[in-house]
């Protein structure tokens, strides 16, 4: 009975401690099995790799670019082809390489750079453009920034036809009654327009009235460190062909443009025109002025195109009246 009694009592204590005994090796196995889990989860390094894989620039190791930088005429010629590609309604290739054919340029023959201010104008612009587009010629057009919104089919028809379009401000304002913020507004709204709507990057300022201030002063000073931010350059002419004056009729225009020497002895080959898209009589003496020149042997040019092809070149902030 005794022992009974004893082995009864001693019993529950085995029991116990065979359950205590089990509960701790169950423990160390979850420990183990969660420490081994942990090691092979070992979430931190995850978390972290992202923080290491922002690239660094390719430039340390970059090897030197196979393709050299484009030339002024290789980007010259590109715009114009997106120009012609995206306004110029060609039905197929064809076309547009008989668009690029006539922008070429050859730099041993004569040129002049033709520019038109004031427009675009509705009914004269056009006219002016359907001249350039019968003979493959290229002229500037300085317009008013006030023009734009209501003339963005002929401004379409300039670029696809490889014309180049100046800034001329935008309310055709005398620049030497503004102050200097007066003046970043009046002409960067130009910029501005032009570039938001059609891409494109006017180099050219043609003050109205050709009024910039005299050499040293405030004005001009003002307008120079504008040119020189936004890589522009300051075009006056070397001969105007009077197309406003009430006394001169085509024919007028026409004489006055074409000839070879002025009497202020200003030679056509290199020079830049003054005339403006307003008036019919300028159309019509431009009708005669293309055929006469090309026949003289001339070449139609951009400003920007007679500028960068003249021992000049082109440089903001420059004053030009012609190219030398
Ligand atoms: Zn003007």
């Amino acid at each position: 009975m005794n022992t009974r009694k004893k082995r009864k009592i001693k019993d529950p204590l085995r029991f116990a401690v065979g359950v205590a005994l089990m509960a701790l090796v169950l423990l160390i196995c979850i420990v183990v099995i969660a420490a081994i889990a942990g090691c092979f989860t070992a979430p931190e390094p995850v978390v972290e790799a992202p923080e290491e894989t922002p690239m660094p620039t390719a430039a340390p190791t970059a090897s030197p670019s196979p393709t050299p930088e484009p030339t002024w005429e290789e980007q010259r010629l590109s715009s114009i082809e997106h120009y012609v590609r995206a306004y110029g309604n060609c039905p197929d290739e064809a076309a547009v390489e008989a668009r690029m054919a006539t922008m070429a340029i050859d730099p041993e023959r004569k040129m002049v750079a033709f520019t038109f201010d004031d427009g675009p104008r509705t009914g004269i612009t056009t006219q002016i453009l359907d001249t350039v587009e019968q003979y493959g010629v290229r002229v500037t057009f300085f317009i008013k920034g006030d023009n734009i919104a209501s003339h963005e089919e002929e401004l379409m028809r300039m670029l696809s036809l490889g014309c180049e379009i100046g800034n001329h401000t935008w309310m055709h304002t005398n620049i030497e009654e503004l102050s200097a913020s007066e003046m970043r507004e009046e002409i960067g709204k130009v910029n501005d327009a032009i570039r938001d709507r059609f891409g494109y990057s006017i180099r050219l300022f043609r003050p109205p009235y050709i009024k910039y201030g005299d050499k040293g002063s405030e004005t001009r000073n003002s307008l120079v460190a504008l040119m020189e931010e936004w890589n522009m350059a300051i075009i006056n002419h070397t001969r105007s062909t009077h197309d406003t004056y009430s006394s001169y009729n085509a024919e007028k225009i026409y004489n006055r443009a074409v000839l070879e020497t002025d009497e202020l002895g200003k030679g056509l080959d290199g020079s830049i025109i003054l005339c403006h898209d307003k008036q019919q009589k300028t159309v019509d003496a431009f009708k005669m002025i293309v055929p006469a020149l090309l026949e003289r042997g001339y070449q139609f040019v951009t400003v920007s195109e007679l500028l960068h092809y003249s021992d000049d070149g082109f440089h903001a902030g420059w004053v030009y009246s012609s190219a030398n």
